[in-house]
């Protein structure tokens, strides 16, 4: 059972990802889902209330216990400040197992974008797409979509009170896709379009899409308006 959770958003690092926060309002059991930068503001909220997310669903008050550190894909915006949070918070960390080679070039990616980032994390767990995990209490459904990178996967959360909420990582934006075109990370645009729809359309149309740039959006609207989904538009998708 999984009732509606708080969510925190926060973007980071000059590509504007967006690092959520999800707790359990039960407990404040937290999950931190994609950290890739800007882990220094990220861990004095959490820790301290200093600060304040760029913007929140829910409400909760209560102090916070990061229990686990999950990723949609290894791209170095979303993973490059991983080692930090695992150092502070001496936690494991999840990522799908297609995308442990980029992973380890992440530092070396990040360096051509103009990123200084520390050794790259290694993953200690990984998972498989139908399975679901249960982090803070919370139940997350692993949703393997390749097409962006050969590992990217939408975490879909469970919640038995309001709509879910999908993780997307770079698989789905409000009105686009991920690019296909980056180096090293198997992008294939027919598979990310055929993933989309076979593993991502016969999801409740109110479910709530955080993608990894870009505004909220929900399956329902992507379905009904997104262009690379609809009328045959063929073209590169967006971020990294
Ligand atoms: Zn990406």
């Amino acid at each position: 059972m999984t009732s509606s959770p708080h969510i925190a958003h926060f973007f980071v690092t000059a590509l504007q990802q967006r690092c959520s926060i999800v707790t359990n309002t039960d407990n404040g059991q937290s999950v931190i889902i994609d950290g890739g930068g800007d882990s220094d503001r990220i861990i004095q909220w959490i820790d301290s209330g200093i600060g304040s997310p760029d913007d929140e669903i829910g409400t909760y008050d209560g102090e916070r216990k990061v229990v686990a550190l999950i990723n949609t894909h290894a791209h170095f915006d979303h993973s490059g400040h991983i080692p930090y949070l695992k150092q502070h918070y001496s936690l494991e960390w999840w990522l799908h197992q297609d995308d442990f080679f980029l992973q380890s070039l992440a530092q070396e990616s990040g360096r051509r974008w103009g990123f200084s980032l520390p050794e790259p994390a290694k993953a200690e767990n990984t998972w498989e797409h139908g399975e679901v995990h249960t982090f803070a209490g919370m139940d997350f459904e692993i949703i393997h979509t390749p097409g962006h990178t050969l590992g990217g996967c939408c975490l879909r959360l469970i919640v038995d009170d309001g709509p879910d909420h999908l993780f997307a990582g770079d698989t789905l934006f409000q009105g686009s896709i991920g690019r296909t075109d980056l180096p090293n990370s198997g992008g294939d645009l027919d598979l990310l379009l055929r993933m989309i729809r076979e593993r991502l359309w016969p999801l409740e149309e109110d479910t709530i899409v955080h993608p990894g740039h870009g505004p909220l959006t929900t399956i329902g609207q992507e379905k009904q308006t997104n262009p690379f989904l609809n009328d045959g538009f063929r073209g590169r998708g967006a971020w990294l």
